[in-house]
């Protein structure tokens, strides 16, 4: 896909899901990745720092367009919830609810899975007993 295409899908993915344009910036960088699929940059101890969605032209080539879309919505949720101030990194449970949401893929690693898997457990907890999960609670 072209980095216009990406602006293109970036954009109404936005609207689709949160009513609003994207305004960060996408990159397309040439270089070979093997461990990830596309990453959210933004460096806030930067004041001139724009929210940053990076992926690589040759990773995107080797992939169906349905992955890669799906690489671009799972950025759009970091960049929504950190443009909100939400916590946003691949572990946290407002991250990951949001990912369910809108349908968007999870983190494939170890960490991002085990926390995806916390949060299922949490929600068929709440589904089970009709109550809040509470973590003070759960600990005792
Ligand atoms: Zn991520």
């Amino acid at each position: 896909m072209t980095l216009d295409e990406l602006y293109a899908e970036a954009s109404m993915l936005s609207r689709r899901h949160w009513g609003v344009p994207f305004t960060g910036h996408i990159e397309l960088v040439n270089r070979v990745w093997h461990n990830y699929n596309g990453k959210f940059v933004w460096k806030r101890s930067d004041p001139n720092a724009v929210p940053l969605i990076r992926m690589s032209r040759h990773r995107n080539a080797e992939r169906m367009r349905s992955a890669v879309l799906g690489t671009l919505l799972h950025e759009l949720v970091h960049w929504r919830l950190a443009t909100e101030g939400i916590p946003h990194r691949d572990v946290n449970d407002e991250f990951i609810a949001e990912c369910v949401r809108v349908g968007a893929p999870i983190s494939g690693s170890t960490s991002a899975q085990n926390a995806y898997r916390e949060y299922q457990a949490k929600r068929r907890y709440e589904e089970r007993t009709g109550r809040k999960y509470d973590e003070a609670e759960a600990i005792v």
